[in-house]
């Protein structure tokens, strides 16, 4: 299949309210409150062939929430540039880094208006926060932003997240779009990826592809699920955290299992990577 070498969701819907956005169906899967029909539309035509699609968005924020955890608690970073925040929700990125280093900086970008709109009157909520409006899938424009350099130190380690986000690029190489940021920070930075996952196995692939192709032919139109090498890919130059790349609730869990992970949750997942020394 043909696909465009720019993603729909370099150019945002707008707040245009008869348009899905990513952000709004995001928010809406996670039960919040900044979305509109044609936002929860998209949902519902994809829980057609995925009742349980709403755990696809929880799965992601909780492994995002685990990962913050463990960067600020265990690696020790101290700057996070959040690609693509989404809409404040419970237990943002900054929140939770800075409850384990008060003096972590966090940069959050989106292009979503609707976003920009209540993330610079949420999520900027001290001078270690700070939103702007630009293009995550287009390296140049985030790392050339005067504001970016001067708010991050480049000189020191640095976590770049792309949380969910990378499933909607659908340009040809995700794996050169990473290493431009990967080349712009210092080794013992780290990448957080969490994206949408065709698992491969006979008993879930065909569930990953029917939600693609739901996704993709609504107004959303995005959601690419990808294979494990496909994502591994998306962390040139690094080695990965243990336990490596796993489906995101099988990342370090809060504690043990004792239910089962259901279809959806079996076609997400997500690594912590770390740049190596040249
Ligand atoms: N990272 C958050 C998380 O994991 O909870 C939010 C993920 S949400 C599914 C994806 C976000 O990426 C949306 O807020 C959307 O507006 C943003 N996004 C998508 N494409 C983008 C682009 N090209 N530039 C900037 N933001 C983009």
């Amino acid at each position: 299949m043909h696909q465009p070498t720019v993603a729909p969701s370099s150019v945002p819907v707008g707040v245009d309210t008869t348009r899905a956005s990513i952000a709004r169906v995001y928010d809406a899967a996670l039960n919040g409150k900044d979305n509109y029909e044609v936002d929860r539309e998209v949902l519902r035509q994809v829980a057609t062939v995925a009742p349980q699609v709403k755990d696809l968005a929880w799965s992601n924020r909780n492994f995002l929430t685990r990962a913050c955890r463990f960067l600020a608690g265990q690696a020790g970073i101290t700057q996070y540039l959040d690609c693509g925040s989404g809409l404040p929700t419970a237990e943002n990125t900054h929140q939770v880094v800075q409850r384990l280093q008060p003096d972590a900086r966090v940069l959050y970008i989106d292009n979503d208006p609707v976003v920009l709109a209540h993330g610079r009157a949420l999520l900027q909520e001290n001078d270690q926060t700070l939103f702007i409006s630009a293009d995550i899938f287009d390296p140049d424009e985030v790392l050339g932003t005067p504001e970016v350099r001067e708010f991050l130190d480049f000189d020191q380690p640095i976590a770049v997240i792309q949380n969910g986000t990378l499933h909607h690029y659908l340009g040809e190489d995700s794996t050169e779009l990473m290493q431009q940021y990967v080349d712009a920070v210092v080794p013992g930075s780290y990448t957080v990826i969490a994206h949408f996952l065709d698992p491969q196995t006979p008993e879930h692939s065909e569930i990953a592809r029917k939600m693609e192709e739901k996704f993709t032919h609504s107004p959303m139109g995005s959601g690419v699920f990808r294979t494990y090498e496909q994502i591994r890919a998306m962390f040139p130059g690094q080695e990965l955290i243990e336990p490596g790349l796993v489906l995101c609730d099988e990342w370090w869990p809060d504690g043990p299992r004792v239910t089962p992970l259901n279809q959806v949750e079996e076609c997400i997942a997500g690594a912590v990577g770390r740049k190596l020394p040249a």
